[in-house]
């Protein structure tokens, strides 16, 4: 007879997350389209800063974040003893369903929302439960009134991944204003650098101003760091006080914090970026509407597109991966028919456009 030690309840019943895939059969030349990486790269300052790391790493890095957190609070405009930094922004996620969240009380999630949630809120004990949207949107109502009272959190990005999908900002101050006080809103900012609608800040204002809610950032998609592995939160000091005492002390790499600090203070890349995301991802919305593929408006930097069915959207992302270009099947993300493609830059967004024109003038 064998004896074997158990894992904690819930700790089976969770499904190991499938990152973007980046290799395929066949093509010579592979794209990888599948994990909303910068297309262009990280600002040369970061990888400048990440070099000059090469000589020194036998000592600890900085434990306190201090210079990454000061210069993400002189860009943003934020207080710096609010600022959390980890080990990208799933880190922090984690440290909140820990923190927050354990046997008997639940941790709320749209429908289409960021696999992690329900995988951290088990890993926590607690358990997911899944709102449903409106046609690909949060919607503000059914969560409320999924709200009970073994709520702990309520997780919510906007623009949301996979579906691309802004509500407006006085949707989200709605939500946080009639959240019970038991419960912390979480506002996953991974994509709130892609964001042009004026006066959006990515609910640093909200959570300013109130107890109730904090924003999660990520260095691993507009600032294209996604190997270093660094995020950070900006909440209220109740809210940073629990986090700095559940995280691991040296959370972040010295290596992520350099390229993390050279990358937030080099505005100027970031806008170049951001500017460049848009131009390829309207583009490429209008040729896929043109070859017959629905998308709603989408705010990050990628697109959701709608194939008429699932068969189609299979021979699709097929066509595309013969020819060494790899997107996202978001099925998992009750999303059926439905592939979501990274923004790459110039060359690869005309080859996507071009792969998925004649694939469905030939069905
Ligand atoms: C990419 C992503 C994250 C996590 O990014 P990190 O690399 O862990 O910082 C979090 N939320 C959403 C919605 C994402 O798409």
């Amino acid at each position: 007879m064998t004896h074997r030690i158990n894992a904690q309840p819930g700790i089976l019943d969770i499904t190991p997350y499938v990152g973007g895939e980046g290799k395929t059969h066949g093509a010579n030349h592979v794209t990888k389209l599948s994990s909303n990486e910068n297309p262009l790269g990280p600002s040369a300052r970061a990888v400048e800063a990440y070099t000059a790391l090469a000589t020194n790493i036998a000592t600890y890095p900085d434990g306190s974040h201090f210079a990454l957190r000061t210069a993400i609070a002189e860009v943003h405009g934020l207080r710096a003893d609010r600022i959390i930094c980890g080990c990208g922004s799933d880190e922090i996620l984690s440290l909140l369903c820990q923190a927050y969240a354990g046997p008997g009380t639940e941790i709320v999630h749209t429908q289409h929302g960021f696999a992690m949630y329900a995988i951290y809120a088990k890993v926590a004990g607690s358990t997911p439960v899944v709102v449903a949207e409106d046609t690909r949107r949060t919607d503000v109502d059914a969560l409320l009134a999924a709200v009970t009272d073994r709520t702990r959190l309520v997780f919510v990005a906007n623009p949301n991944n996979p579906t691309g999908t802004l509500i407006p900002d006085a949707e989200i101050e709605r939500l946080a204003d009639n959240l019970p006080p038991h419960v912390l809103l979480v506002m996953d900012g991974a994509y709130a650098e892609f964001v042009r609608e004026p006066g959006y800040d990515g609910y640093a204002g909200l959570v300013g101003r109130r107890d109730n809610v904090v924003m999660t950032r990520t260095f691993s998609k507009v600032y294209g760091l996604g190997a270093l592995r660094v995020g950070w939160a900006y909440g209220p000091d109740h809210v940073i006080d629990v986090l700095n005492r559940v995280r691991g002390p040296f959370n972040v790499t010295a290596a992520g914090l350099a390229a993390a600090e050279a990358a937030v203070r080099d505005t100027e890349w970031t806008e170049h970026c951001v500017i460049q995301n848009e131009v390829w991802r309207e583009w490429l919305a209008r040729q896929l509407a043109r070859a017959g593929i629905d998308s709603d408006p989408s705010h990050g930097n990628f697109i959701c597109a709608r194939f008429p069915d699932v068969d189609t959207a299979k021979a699709a992302d097929a066509a595309l991966r013969q020819r060494g270009y790899i997107v996202r099947d978001v099925q998992g993300y009750d999303l059926p028919g439905c592939l979501r493609i990274t923004i790459g830059d110039e060359t690869a967004t005309r080859a996507v456009a071009d792969i998925l024109t004649k694939f469905m003038a030939a069905r």
